[in-house]
């Protein structure tokens, strides 16, 4: 039996607004999940749920295989990371990361130790003393983590907690969250619009969009198996490459390059003859130059970035544009032409009707 299980969950708010339609998922105990898709797709609305903080309109939520619907969010052994840290700024770090417990009335020695070993998972032993306002925003980040974490409760909630960081400041605290969960063990529910967030903490990620989960799997599968236009388009920095088109004798057109859809599909490109079909791959799956076998493509390059470990190359073919990820050393000038090639197991070819892909 799974630690959590989400029965068909959805959530129509009092304005009539369906935010969450029919969410289902099975979550391992000590499992780190993190629910991920662009801003109101539905993401904190399922974790307040939860928690919780929101009614569940229909379905039902179960913890170690009981109903929970009906439990306020105290008896649900749930704690939350909020988006702002909400520390309380004239108590010290030591009286922020004690305080739950001192308002059960723990014995002082115990919360004593329980805080001493809280700051250490945390890296926060030499600040004990310090009020928050003496802390950068990670370390007050790490004191609101500590609240939560410092009760022993059996999952986690985080809220977008790194969206108050700076962007050096968010990669810092998010391989501390990772060490954390490593320390702790405590199964974890993160939420979050940003994708390498989600890719570099997650043990499985669940993509929403409009209130529909589109996905739930590994990140590996997310990257190499995606369901959908959405989902391959959402996971992935540059984003993969869409080249829309209608199949004419088996083929669609990118610019002047005349793509060949049996090559993936074989005998069942057929059925998508006359139809609407979206080919894509992935700006850093292809090689430079005519490779046998594969997709070859030649297209005009618009512009270059140069990142250092890789350069971004922009390319245009008649109306269909696209975007290579390649060794800075083969930069190409701008305004010359550039074959490459698109070895057929690297290309995903998806419905353009129902946007999922065809296996
Ligand atoms: P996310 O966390 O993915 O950004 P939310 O779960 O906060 O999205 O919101 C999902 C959708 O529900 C949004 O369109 C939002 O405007 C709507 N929503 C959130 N709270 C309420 C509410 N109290 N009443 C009506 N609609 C709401």
């Amino acid at each position: 039996m799974s630690y959590l299980t989400l029965k068909d969950i959805n959530k129509i708010y009092p304005n009539g607004y369906h935010a969450v339609h029919n969410f289902n998922m099975e979550i391992e105990k000590g499992e780190f999940i993190v629910f991920v898709g662009p801003s109101g797709c539905g993401k904190s609305t399922t974790l307040r749920m939860i928690a919780g903080l929101e009614e569940i309109s229909n379905g039902e939520f179960l913890i170690d295989g009981k109903r929970a619907n009906e439990l306020g969010p105290r008896e649900r052994e749930i704690a939350m990371v909020f988006q702002s840290y909400a520390l309380y700024p004239q108590m010290t770090v030591f009286d922020n990361i004690a305080f739950g417990l001192t308002l059960q009335g723990v014995d002082e020695d115990v919360i004593e130790e329980k805080v001493k070993n809280t700051a250490r998972i945390l890296g926060l032993t030499d600040y004990l003393d310090r009020l928050p306002r003496a802390l950068s925003g990670g370390q007050r980040q790490r004191v609101a983590i500590g609240r939560a974490i410092i009760r022993k409760v059996g999952v986690f909630l985080m809220d977008e907690p790194l969206s108050n960081l700076d962007a050096k400041q968010r990669v810092t605290m998010r391989s501390e969250i990772a060490q954390i969960h490593r320390e702790t063990g405590a199964t974890t529910i993160y939420v979050t619009h940003d994708q390498t967030e989600a890719m570099t903490l997650a043990d499985r990620i669940v993509v929403m969009k409009e209130g529909y989960v589109q996905q739930i799997g590994t990140p590996y599968e997310l990257y190499f198996k995606p369901a959908n236009v959405f989902v391959a388009g959402f996971i992935g920095e540059p984003p993969m490459n869409f080249v829309r088109g209608t199949v004419k004798d088996g083929k669609i057109p990118f610019g002047g390059n005349s793509l060949d859809i049996t090559k993936k599909l074989g005998a069942k490109a057929a059925q998508y003859e006359g139809k609407p079909i979206v080919f894509a791959f992935r700006p850093e799956a292809i090689e430079l130059g005519a490779v046998e076998g594969a997709y070859q493509i030649t297209a005009a390059v618009e512009l270059t970035e140069m990142l250092g470990d890789n350069t971004n190359v922009y390319i245009t073919a008649g109306e269909d544009k696209a975007i290579l990820k390649i060794d800075p050393h083969d930069t190409p000038e701008v305004d010359t032409d550039i074959t490459f090639s698109v070895p057929v197991e690297n290309v995903y070819i998806f419905d353009g009707e129902t946007e999922l892909v065809i296996e």
